[in-house]
């Protein structure tokens, strides 16, 4: 179900307007390690983003949005390749990086004459990891950062735990903004593609004043001062009740110290007067884990705390104000979308669909989503469709469903596979496998088989997979 507001006026305007607009402009923001749960404009109770919550009631908000993976790297780099971690392969963060053969978006839009800039603040973002191809340029804007990654390989730096320490710690995000702007002052005037990571919500929670108090309890006296997250031993499911709250009062006072700088780069669109021609996208790449199902962090498991992640869109004259979409959308749609918004024609390459026809009634969800975790000691698989999860821990054995409609939290995993929503999970699930071999096939991506165990392979044959799903 989805909520529509007058579509075909919209799409009048477009056809109407068309010839008079300049190529749109795109402006990509990824705010790290931010869950979906956590702000204003997703029904959370503390007002953490006004001002994306003020772009979504200006454009599209995409309600169940899913990433491909719980983690910065195969995420960022289904973001840029729209292909499902599988197949990019970009998904361990040894030395593995997105292949050269890979077409990324910001070659798509390089390719179409744009002028392309990133600007990152988290190491994972490296262009050592190939995320670099297609961008005229691409910097990471925290030096210190980057001068210790410097004469490393990236799988010598990614096992390093004290390498992953230093780069939680700082203040990245007025970096990251000055930068992307100077770039924006510089190059704006022509058609442009700007990725903006901000890293500053992703922990440690340092939020500078007077966001460190904007949640918090002022009188607080515990331990947690937001620092050391995921090192500090006393951070734990058993801490006291009124610790783990400041604890998450300081994440949610990064997020709007983090939503402080969106609207940063969104008042420079707006006094360089680009902001009706510009295409502004706000996501994140995953979210993370308060103890929700036990754990802190996130690569680890695939619970919607740490893959379900937001999406807003605002693109002017051609999507919708203020409109909802409650259908599934996924991390691989973001790039058709929005090449499909700057009117670059669709590539063949790209396994995601755009999801600009659902902001105007006009087109079908995804049937499936699919999110991989494939780092460290983890081979996990989950698949959302219709109101059902499915997720197969590979290195367990394990195959569980759940029935969120029933039970959204994730507290009670089903077993039997041939009941309820079972079957058609399956047949999700199988689906997305043969989608992964189909597309690696036809472009030859060196590809990571699925090989899937006797127990699971007879349940998905007993589902009646094949008795006419494609
Ligand atoms: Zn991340």
């Amino acid at each position: 179900m989805m909520l529509r507001t007058a579509p075909m006026i919209f799409l009048l305007a477009l056809v109407a307007c068309g010839a008079e607009q300049r190529q749109p402009s795109v402006l990509l923001i990824s705010i790290d390690m931010l869950r979906a749960d956590h702000l204003s404009c997703y029904g959370y109770e503390r007002n953490t983003t006004p001002t994306i919550d003020g772009l979504a009631a200006e454009g599209v908000r995409f309600a169940r949005h899913i990433s491909s993976a719980p983690w910065t790297l195969p995420a960022h780099a289904a973001m840029f390749s729209s292909l499902p971690d599988s197949v990019h392969g970009c998904v361990d963060g040894t030395d593995n990086a997105l292949p050269d053969g890979i077409v990324t978006l910001a070659e798509r839009f390089q390719t179409a004459g744009y002028g392309t800039g990133g600007f990152f603040a988290g190491p994972y973002l490296h262009p050592a990891f190939g995320l670099g191809q297609g961008f005229d340029e691409y910097r990471f804007c925290v030096p210190d950062l980057a001068a210790s990654m410097d004469g490393q390989s990236v799988g010598e730096w990614a096992g390093d735990p004290a390498a992953h320490r230093r780069s939680h710690h700082g203040v990245t995000n007025p970096g990251v903004v000055d930068a992307a702007s100077a770039w924006l002052q510089e190059h704006g005037q022509e058609p442009f593609f700007l990725f903006v990571h901000l890293w500053d919500a992703h922990f440690d929670f340092v939020p500078p004043k007077p966001f460190d108090a904007r949640f918090g309890d002022p009188d607080y006296e515990g331990f947690v001062d937001g620092r050391e997250f995921f090192f500090d031993q006393r951070i734990n499911r058993t801490m006291a009740e009124k610790d783990l709250h400041q604890l998450v009062a300081l994440y949610d006072g990064e997020i709007m110290w983090c939503d402080a700088h969106v609207k940063r780069l969104l008042e420079l669109l707006d006094d360089l007067e680009l902001a009706d021609d510009t295409i502004v996208a706000v996501t994140s790449d995953h979210g993370t884990e308060f103890f929700d199902h036990g754990g802190k962090g996130h690569r680890r498991t695939l619970y919607g705390e740490a893959i379900e992640i937001p999406l807003v869109i605002r693109a002017p004259g051609q999507l919708p104000a203020g409109v909802v979409v409650d259908d599934l959308s996924r991390m691989v749609d973001l790039g058709p979308t929005l090449m499909e918004l700057s009117g670059l024609p669709p590539s063949n390459r790209f396994v995601g669909i755009s999801l600009a026809p659902l902001a105007t009634g006009e087109g079908s969800a995804p049937r499936a989503a699919l999110s991989e975790l494939l780092a460290d000691q983890n081979r996990m698989r989950s698949v959302i469709s219709g109101s059902g999860k499915l997720v197969w821990n590979e290195v367990s054995g394990d195959v569980v469903w759940f029935d969120l409609d029933r039970d959204p939290e994730e507290r009670n995993p089903q077993r039997d596979l041939s009941q309820g929503l079972g079957p058609e999970l399956l047949r999700a699930l199988q689906a997305e496998i043969r989608t992964i071999q189909l597309v690696s096939e036809q472009h030859q991506y060196p590809h990571q088989p699925i090989v899937l165990p006797p127990a699971l392979d007879q349940a998905i044959r007993a589902s009646g997979y094949g008795g006419g799903e494609k």
